[in-house]
């Protein structure tokens, strides 16, 4: 058997033109337009190129994006400063503290104190705590999971009765995306590193999201025939025949995997455009929020 492509790249294209057509509107009838300050700390190179895409994506929709490049010496009072001075700005809707900061920054500190109503990557305690219980609502909740979930929606797949495995409980991918499915009423299994037998235990998975950072660790064998297989991993291999010398690879052994399950994400491919659109989509809700449009 030959799975199911979900195309991420094609999906997200999708969720990009219905939020620009949103911010259109928006204009249209409001004279608002949506924003989004972005907060990078110091010159990481790849934190530099994933904050111009994110501005990228931003321009492309209709969204304003505010920048903030902050020397990496910054004081933890001046950061704050910083952070506090975005939250009143009113054309601000969504502030992304891009990650990770500097050692010397306490990292905690700062995401809590962006202000909740702009807390578009979702990371605050408040709204960490409220996707954590039940029919507590949070505003926002964090991309890279909110993506893998409308991959699986927009595939058509249903997650209520299923069993679900989540492989990593990271705070930004596996723990999020596992209370997403349980709230989706999936019958769930969270595995990490000291899990006993993960081969046995990925198999129940008729959902099964691979979010541990491990290139091509998950194999055919391990996978349920027919199942649904969300690949959030995005590792870099040596490869000596690219430019670059190296490749991107996810989690999954995709050429086998492909064979075996019912849907499949590649990585690259899947959940990585969808982290981006999912931020848009957020800062989008945000806007209508703020303009009583919801
Ligand atoms: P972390 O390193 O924070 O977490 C990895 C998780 O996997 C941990 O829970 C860890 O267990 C578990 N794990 C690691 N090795 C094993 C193993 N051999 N067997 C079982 N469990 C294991 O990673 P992230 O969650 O931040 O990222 C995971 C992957 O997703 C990475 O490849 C990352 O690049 C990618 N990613 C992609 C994004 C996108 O937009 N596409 C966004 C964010 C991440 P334990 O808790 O016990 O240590």
């Amino acid at each position: 058997m030959t799975a199911q492509l979900i195309d991420g790249k094609a999906i997200s294209a999708t969720i990009r033109e219905e939020i620009k057509t949103e911010a259109a509107e928006m204009k249209a009838k409001y004279n608002r337009v949506p924003g989004l300050a972005t907060v990078l700390v110091g010159g990481r190179k790849d934190s530099q190129a994933y904050v111009n895409m994110k501005k990228k994506a931003c321009a492309q929709v209709g969204i304003t994006s505010f920048a903030h490049d902050l020397p990496g010496d910054i004081s933890q009072e001046e950061l704050l400063k910083v952070v506090k001075e975005i939250n009143e700005n009113p054309d601000v809707h969504g502030i992304l503290v891009q990650l990770p900061l500097p050692d010397h920054i306490d990292e905690e500190e700062i995401l809590g104190a962006i202000d909740l109503e702009k807390d578009v990557d979702g990371f605050h305690p408040l709204n960490i705590g409220r996707l954590s219980m039940k029919r507590r609502d949070p505003l926002f909740v964090p991309c890279t999971p909110r993506g893998c979930i409308e991959l699986l929606d927009r595939t058509g797949v249903e997650i209520e009765g299923k069993e679900a495995v989540v492989l990593g409980r990271s705070n930004i991918v596996g723990l999020p995306v596992a209370m997403l499915l349980l709230h989706r009423n999936a019958t769930l299994t969270i595995c990490h590193s000291r899990t006993k037998d993960l081969p046995k235990v990925v198999k129940r998975a008729d959902i099964l999201i691979a979010a541990v950072g491990r290139p091509e660790m998950v194999k055919a064998d391990w996978v349920k025939p027919g199942a649904v297989v969300i690949d959030v991993g995005t590792n870099a291999v040596d490869d000596p025949t690219r430019k670059r010398g190296y490749r991107l690879v996810g989690d999954v052994a995709f050429d086998e995997v492909k064979e075996v399950a019912g849907a499949i994400s590649p990585s690259p491919g899947g959940v990585g455009p969808m982290t981006i659109a999912m931020l848009l989509r957020n800062t989008m809700d945000s806007a209508k929020r703020d303009a009583g449009m919801e």
